[in-house]
């Protein structure tokens, strides 16, 4: 296994989950030291590892087993000393993280394999059964890329945590600059490739975005300073103009960050500063997401060598809708490398339809909520936000998007302070474009929420209160009580003729409990409050020989805890879904104990809050002392309200706001076509749909409060495959 090419946050996990999920197959596995160079150096740079040497490398930025560009691996003589060193070892299959570069050189290595191998056995430097012995070299690839740039996966490893980063910087910017009503030019990575730059427009919440694939139409500096003029006079503060480096106008002439500087200065008069991201984009702990999504394609990536057959095609291992997703190596290669060449040409059209249908509609989406001064259409109507349920970061977030989305359809829209109970209570406002300033990146939800769901006696109370304010229609933004309530006020609501309206719920809840979405906004930001918080806990016990039992959210759903478990690296989750039983806690015990004995200093297992309601965190944690025969402490972490707290990470902010367009968007022609249906944001396929309210009684476990079919189940099996070491 090697990473090889740019480095990228995310590594450090397909290393480890490449190894021990081959060790764990029965596999010899070595590391390659310095990327494809190593190959051709050999010597200790290809080294055999075992279960142990990847431990406690997940929560590493960059890669630990290092990575270089390698000239030598150009050339044929570099890769017949590649071959040569592999064959000494015995090896002929591989797995390569890296960009398109190094995928491309490993896969022109592996067409000449058994070439190669023939002249070295005629030669003398490998021994003459050798190439028979290795007839073909097996090969995988994943793409460790900041610039999300391969077709053929979602996402490529390092590029959500390069958004972290971006973000970070872009929040304090800000702050900066609404202080000084100033403006910023924040350059981006991206040479062909514009998904940090959207992604961190949106999620930044800027004014103004340039991507190489999509360049801005003649007169943009027109449009640009139009765009900031009309955000300051509706209330913006501050003025943050995103370019990816590789920008281009229409005609191929670089747009440079100083260039775009130098237009605000000029024709705004203002005091406009430049930023420059660079490295800082690539470093740092990877994100929450770069840890378990590397996790799966590692897992996969190395079952995929270790089971290929003889006339094994390479594949490139990556995600797709949460998946594992195998697609023909060179086939991905070659697509990806067409897009440079597509923007070279000025075929920007085809450009973008290369990045796939999501890319142009968060263009849309953009377009929709940057603006302050859209030429809206008159005779609107009146939606009104609310929210339900417990308090999750992204509540603000889709409030923002919804108010300025609903205002690009000429529509007036109302934000419900204090839930349901606040509608009948009469705390209606109007939101104007300016009012949501800000609340982009705001945790909390300053609408505010309540758990609390109305009883049947208040029906009528709230339906007088949509006649009163004259709502025609009502997106819900909130969990579990929220998508509740709505099903059984719809149970009721023709006894109402004021609440024959449309109303849409829209999933943000840090528990993803809920039908229609698969990962509820809010839960990427709990994950990552998760991990951070883990990542101290496990330094601060490294002088002792301690296990940790750690607490986590969730209500009766074990995502957090699952995922948590998988992007910590914790030896063992305890779910409701799975129930906790004492046989299975007396081999944990007999486990740690033997563990600790031969050395292990660190053992983490994550409880979801509700995982069975007798063994609790503390009657485990004592359990767990008493039976440690003192071969090590124990002690429990509960993270509590940590986890609903904190800014929206940039996953977050993107869905929110993709949801929160798409669900006022869905008001708004259910009002136009006179339709009243009351339903819930899902996915067909990736796509955006909506499905019937009443189909949440039929889709969700009442008792539990959560899906009846949660496709995270299905990571189970890696998350133990991982955590313990076979037992030889
Ligand atoms: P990335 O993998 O991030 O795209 P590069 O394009 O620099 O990075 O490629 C990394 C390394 O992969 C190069 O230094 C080189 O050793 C090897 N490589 C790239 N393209 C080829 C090729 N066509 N043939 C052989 N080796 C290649």
């Amino acid at each position: 296994m090697l990473t090889s090419g740019g480095d990228a946050p995310g590594m450090n996990a397909v290393v480890r989950a490449v190894v021990r999920t081959a060790i764990g197959a029965g596999a010899a596995v070595y590391t390659v030291q310095e990327g494809l160079q190593g190959l051709v150096d050999g010597g200790d740079r290809i080294r055999r590892v075992e279960w142990g040497s990847v431990s406690s490398i997940q929560h590493r930025g960059g890669t630990v087993i290092g990575t270089a560009r390698s000239a030598a691996f150009r050339t044929r003589e570099g890769r017949l000393t590649a071959a040569a060193n592999l064959v000494g070892h015995g090896i002929d299959r591989l797995v390569v993280v890296g960009g398109d570069g190094s995928l491309t050189g490993t896969d022109v290595f592996r067409s000449e394999w058994p070439g190669l191998l023939a002249e070295l056995a005629e030669t003398g430097r490998i021994d003459s059964g050798a190439p028979e012995r290795h007839r073909h070299l097996v090969i995988a690839g994943v793409v460790g890329s900041i610039d999300n740039d391969m077709v053929g996966t979602d996402m490529t490893v390092g590029a959500d945590t390069a958004l972290h980063r971006i973000i970070e910087a872009i929040d304090a910017l800000s702050s900066t600059a609404a202080s000084h009503q100033r403006s910023f030019v924040v350059e981006v990575m991206g040479r062909h490739c514009g998904y940090l730059a959207l992604m961190s427009a949106i999620a930044g919440g800027a004014d103004y975005v340039l991507i190489p694939e999509n360049p801005p139409a003649e007169g943009w500096e027109d449009e640009m300073c139009e765009r900031v003029r009309a955000g300051r006079a509706a209330g913006r503060r501050d003025t943050i103009v995103i370019v990816a480096e590789g920008a281009t106008d229409r005609d191929g002439n670089p747009l440079t960050s100083q260039g775009v500087r130098d237009v605000l200065a000029d024709r705004l008069g203002e005091d406009v500063r430049v930023t420059i991201l660079g490295h800082v984009q690539r470093g740092g702990a990877p994100s929450a997401y770069d840890r378990w999504m590397s996790t799966l394609v590692g897992h996969a990536a190395a079952l995929e060598v270790v089971n290929a057959g003889p006339e094994h095609e390479p594949q490139l291992i990556g995600v797709e809708h949460n998946r594992v997703h195998r697609t023909p190596l060179m086939e991905a290669v070659a697509k990806t490398r067409e897009v440079p060449r597509l923007i070279e040409a000025g075929d920007y059209a085809a450009a973008m339809a290369a990045r796939g249908p999501s890319f142009t509609q968060m263009v849309e989406v953009f377009e929709g909520i940057a603006r302050a001064d859209q030429e809206a259409p008159s005779g609107g109507a009146r939606i009104a936000v609310v929210h339900g349920g417990g308090l999750a970061p992204g509540m603000n977030t889709a409030v923002r998007a919804a108010v300025r989305v609903g205002h690009s359809l000429g529509h007036t829209m109302l934000g419900v302070t204090g839930s349901f109970q606040g509608l009948i209570d009469g705390q209606v406002e109007e939101l104007a474009w300016g009012d949501v300033d800000g609340w982009v990146g705001m945790g909390g939800a300053e609408l505010g929420t309540r758990r609390k769901t109305l009883r049947v006696e208040q029906y009528y109370a709230l339906s007088r209160a949509v006649e009163n304010h004259g709502i025609d229609g009502v997106l819900v933004v909130g969990g579990h009580r929220a998508y509740e309530s709505l099903l059984a006020m719809h149970a009721e609501r023709d006894r109402y003729p004021a609440l024959g309206i449309p109303a849409l719920g829209l999933p943000v809840t840090i528990d993803n409990n809920l039908p229609g979405w698969e990962t509820s906004i809010g839960a990427d930001t709990a994950l990552n409050e998760i991990v951070t918080a883990v990542d101290r806990l496990k330094q601060s016990a490294m002088a002792s020989q301690r296990a940790f039992v750690v607490e986590v959210m969730g209500r009766y759903c074990g995502y957090l805890a699952l995922m948590g478990g998988l992007a910590t690296g914790a030896e063992r989750v305890y779910l409701n879904e799975d129930g906790v039983r004492l046989a299975e806690l007396s081999q944990d015990v007999a486990h740690m104990r033997a563990s600790f004995k031969a050395g292990r200093r660190l053992h983490l297992a994550i409880r979801n809050e509700h995982a069975s309601e007798g063994y609790t965190t503390d009657v485990l944690c004592r359990l767990f002392a008493e039976e440690s025969g003192g071969a090590y402490d124990v002690r429990p972490m509960v993270l509590g309200h940590l986890q609903q707290g904190g800014n929206p990470s940039p996953f977050d902010r993107v869905h929110a706001t993709r949801l929160a367009a798409y669900g006022v968007r869905w008001l708004s022609d259910q009002i136009a076509a006179g339709r009243q249906d009351w339903s819930f944001i899902a996915a067909r396929d990736g796509e955006l749909t909506s499905e019937p309210i009443r189909l949440m009684a039929d889709l969700t476990d009442m008792t539990f409060q959560r899906p009846r079919e949660q496709w995270w189940l299905g990571l189970k099996p890696i998350m133990a495959a991982l955590a313990t070491e076979p037992e030889v």
